[in-house]
């Protein structure tokens, strides 16, 4: 086939905005958190705190409790009373009025919980107002609906909630996973002890006041802060009977460790290394749009995200002209900024990590590629960056970067590209780009992925189960299969 002649286009005239940050004088965040037990904060019995810092800025926006094994005692004792006293006892209509109450306050405050995201996290205010923080809601809606009808779900089966669950979540999305850890886990009937991540434990402490407003049971849902030592306090509990974590693959592989012959039930959401593949009939220009979406998303912090790109030989030049154009238009900077793109890195540790694999993919060979942009010298953040290239055995396409690195692959035959897509550790999510819908059903049930989205990528809804397969975890979140982890029989 002959190449196109592609024009060059010029990203240095009109490409640059005018700031625009959302106000952050509407928000109400104290200086200090306590844990919240039994329906009330309460202070760390050893009155320790960590700082929670800004990771646009490096300045540190508040402290936050320290559980330690004492706490998480107390946390799940609150929790175990709340379920044998008054959960358990509780019609389930009534149980769908708080979770709905839940859900409405989280809409009336979405303004305040999508900057406070923002603030914590490093993620565009785009992302946090328009993704995580109505799709937060969304769970609580949806599962609200689930609680009078359970019956429905598992028809002819008796079914009953597990009793305490532990629910331990990541910094990626912290409102967001704790809606889904929380809401369907409140509509099977259980109670709640849900830790979330050391960097990013604002919002779930927010939700912790609207909890408290809602007029929740006290004890129906504690959430106490700390880092790992808590989480593996947590996990360890006797009076846990359920445990669901989203997390690193790791962490996951010590869970499953630890509670082995405890008769403890798991789920477990660990990494990815998603294949987005792109085959020569494919809307060349959604496709990249869909790259993009699939990798720089929530800065590649995204344990589905599409960061290993598949292209069909014949469209490879095109497909990556394109790419680097679009690259050189993302804007990278003030995640408080509405025009931008591409927000903080979450940590300096998870920015050390990123660069460590740059590093490992230039020594590797693979040829390196950056945006141009400018990034602020302050904070913690990275261009957007293509290994192109790369083979099968490089560490940077085998290993879960999660930031905004993209390896890309060439293919020829369907056939090559199922084989080198499934050839890796995880199985959680994949993308298809295609014009022929027999193409995508071929896909579909060959690509070992518990998510695939044809001619889309990350789209979520509650309705719609998420989960992995390999090391990825095992069991699904989200839908009527994410009320399934919460039930016994
Ligand atoms: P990430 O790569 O997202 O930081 P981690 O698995 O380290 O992944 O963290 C996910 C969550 O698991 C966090 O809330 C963290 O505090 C918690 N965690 C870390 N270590 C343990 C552990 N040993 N047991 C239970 N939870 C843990």
């Amino acid at each position: 086939m002959a190449k196109k002649i592609i024009p060059a286009l010029d990203f240095k005239g009109d490409w640059n905005y005018s700031p625009a940050p959302e106000d952050t004088k509407h928000i109400n965040l104290q200086k200090q958190y306590e844990l919240f037990i039994d329906g009330k904060f309460v202070k760390p019995a050893k009155g320790k705190y960590f700082d929670t810092i800004n990771p646009a800025t490096e300045q540190v926006i508040a402290k936050v409790a320290e559980a330690d094994d004492s706490d998480v005692n107390k946390a799940v004792k609150a929790a175990k009373t709340a379920y044998d006293k008054v959960w358990s006892k509780m019609p389930a209509k009534e149980k769908g009025k708080y979770i709905y109450r839940i859900a409405r306050m989280i809409q009336e405050r979405a303004r305040e919980f999508s900057v406070i995201e923002t603030l914590d996290g490093g993620k565009p205010i785009r992302e946090s107002r328009d993704v995580d923080v109505p799709l937060a809601a969304n769970h609580f809606f949806y599962y609200a609906g689930w609680a009078d009808k359970l019956e429905y779900a598992t028809p002819n089966r008796v079914s009953k909630p597990y009793g305490v669950a532990a629910q331990i979540i990541p910094w990626n999305f912290p409102l967001l996973m704790a809606a889904w850890k929380i809401a369907p886990a409140l509509a099977t009937g259980n109670t709640v002890v849900l830790k979330p991540a050391e960097t990013t434990p604002l919002t779930a402490l927010k939700l912790a006041e609207i909890i408290q407003e809602s007029g929740l049971p006290p004890g129906v849902v504690n959430i106490i802060t700390g880092a790992g030592k808590t989480g593996a306090a947590l996990v360890n509990h006797p009076d846990v009977s359920k445990i669901a974590f989203t997390g690193s693959t790791d962490v996951g592989k010590l869970i499953q460790k630890s509670i082995a012959g405890t008769g403890k039930k798991a789920t477990l959401e660990l990494g990815g290394k998603a294949a987005n593949i792109i085959f020569e009939d494919a809307p060349i220009n959604q496709a990249v749009e869909g790259i993009v979406n699939g990798i720089f998303f929530n800065q590649g912090h995204v344990c589905c995200a599409g960061s290993r790109l598949f292209v069909q030989e014949s469209v490879a030049d095109i497909v990556i002209k394109k790419l680097k154009d679009r690259l050189e238009t993302l804007i990278v900077g003030d995640p408080l900024d509405k025009n931008t793109d591409i927000g903080a890195i979450n940590s300096k540790e998870q920015l050390n990590t990123i660069n460590k694999y740059i590093k490992i993919g230039k020594d590797e060979g693979a040829e390196f590629y950056q945006s141009s942009c400018n990034i602020p010298s302050k904070g913690y953040f990275c261009r957007p960056t293509l290994f192109i290239n790369a083979s099968q055995s490089h560490r940077i396409v085998q290993e879960e970067i999660f930031g905004p690195v993209l390896t890309i692959q060439t293919f020829r035959t369907v056939e090559e590209v199922i084989e080198k897509a499934n050839n890796i550790p995880y199985g959680l999510s994949a993308g298809v780009w295609t014009d022929k819908g027999s193409k995508i059903f071929n896909l579909t049930t060959k690509l070992r992925a518990g998510v695939v989205w044809a001619n889309t990528y990350n789209k979520f809804d509650p309705t719609s189960p998420f989960g992995g397969y390999k090391e990825s975890g095992f069991g699904r979140e989200g839908g009527m299969h994410g009320l399934m982890g919460y039930l016994k029989f």
